[in-house]
């Protein structure tokens, strides 16, 4: 059973600040959130709103108190990684770049030479101005939100960008010295087929063959999120969606064309060249701790886990007053959840879980024997292989990784 501790803002904020102060291990990642974007595309559930302009200065004013408030607890130990992503965060005006870059590097130790600083940008937003900002930053990748090089199933996403700007935007960050590229696609949009899918494959492949391209893809399945306006659509009939057959054919395209140009899958969803993975995002499927500022944005620490408050007023109003973040949904998962919800995300990687570490935990739940039946069940079942020491999905199973995942976690946890 998760503790849930349901407490006013200002006391969960508090909380929040004692996890900081029982943290064993200074936090090495840093999550910012920026709200806003050009336009809200009809299927996109992350909390982002139509940006009017006049908000983004204060947006910084606050973020740049949330950040003073956070950076003692990195307790001076330099970042591995930090990822700006939204929103648009490339929305944002290049002159609160500038002062949003000097703030961190005032604030936080940049010194590690393998630290990874990412932010997300739209392709239309993407200028040699801002690029140059960001590089001179200290920004080494770019995550770019390409969804697809077809202009009709991007009109179907409501993403209003020309796909020729997704090569433009990548060759503006290279020319502008940021030495890591990525891009992100969805598949499984209404009226996409197998065939227009593999196009947009090799317009992607294309990127990654060119030295001043791409390391990185992600490539998600499109999802219809229960609160958002796409999914509203749908329930009226008003488009069909992608066969499920059809969307498995796609995501099996995807695994071997991807690996025939040396892009190997090492997430269920993620794609990349050896030593192109994003390492911030590993950090979150592997647990481990990272702070978050910027609404709705999450942290993780010390095994306590919060979420920043979603609305930019509510946030805004918070950090002014107080200098805190406002935190709400406080909660710190039991030790079975926890171990659950390890088992499921380090499922969805190529690198697997460490075997004597989960059964050690499970062990401490009396659930060691469980965890094994299942995993030898699955092994049985040509799903699960052990390999030194780790426990990874054979390239048969992927597709059934959060099926396999869920009777792992049956294992060790019983929802309430
Ligand atoms: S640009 Fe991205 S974050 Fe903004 S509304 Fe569209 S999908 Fe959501």
């Amino acid at each position: 059973m998760r503790e849930r501790i349901d407490l006013t803002i200002d006391q969960q904020s508090r909380d929040a600040g004692e996890a900081f102060a029982t943290a064993h291990e200074p936090a090495r990642a840093l999550y910012i959130h920026v709200p806003f974007c050009f336009h809200k595309c009809h299927y996109c559930d992350f909390y982002s709103f139509v940006d009017t302009q006049d908000r983004q200065a204060p947006f910084v004013d606050a973020l740049e108190r949330e950040l003073a408030h956070l950076a003692p607890h990195a307790a001076g130990a330099p970042l591995r990684s930090i990822f700006v992503g939204g929103g648009t965060p490339s929305l944002l005006r290049p002159d609160l770049w500038t002062r949003l870059l000097a703030s961190l590097r005032a604030r936080f130790d940049l010194s590690d030479p393998s630290l990874e600083f990412t932010v997300e940008c739209n392709p239309e937003t993407v200028t040699p101005e801002l690029m140059g900002i960001l590089h001179s930053g200290g920004v080494n990748r770019v995550s770019i939100g390409a969804q697809s090089f077809d202009a009709a199933h991007l009109k179907t996403l409501e993403r209003w960008h020309d796909p020729d700007n997704v090569e433009r935007a990548v060759a503006l960050a290279s020319g502008a010295g940021i030495p890591r590229r990525s891009i992100d696609l969805i598949f499984g949009v209404p009226g996409e087929s197998l065939a227009s899918w593999r196009a947009d494959l090799a317009r992607a492949l294309a990127l990654a063959r060119r030295p001043d391209g791409v390391e990185h893809l992600s490539c998600y399945a499109l999802t219809y999120e229960p609160n958002t306006a796409m999914t509203a659509r749908l329930r009226r009939g008003e488009f069909a969606p992608v066969d499920e057959d059809e969307e498995a054919d796609m995501l099996l395209a995807t695994v071997e064309t991807l690996r025939e140009a040396g892009l190997e899958r090492y997430e269920v969803s993620n794609f990349a060249r050896p030593g192109g993975e994003c390492r911030h995002n590993l950090g979150y499927w592997r647990q481990e701790q990272w702070l978050a500022a910027g609404p709705s944005a999450s942290a993780h620490l010390a095994g306590f886990r919060w979420k920043n408050v979603p609305r930019l007023t509510d946030w805004m109003e918070g950090v002014n007053a107080s200098g805190l973040s406002p935190v709400t949904d406080f909660e710190r998962p039991d030790p079975a959840r926890a171990l659950a919800e390890r088992l499921m995300t380090g499922l969805r990687l190529r690198e697997g879980l460490p075997a004597e570490e989960m059964l050690a935990r499970a062990g401490a739940l009396g659930a060691e024997d469980a965890l094994r039946r299942a995993v030898d069940r699955a092994q049985a079942r040509d799903l699960m292989r052990s390999d030194r020491g780790r426990w990874t999905l054979t390239d048969s199973a992927w597709l059934l990784a959060d099926g396999i995942a869920s009777e792992l976690m049956q294992a060790v946890w019983r929802p309430a």
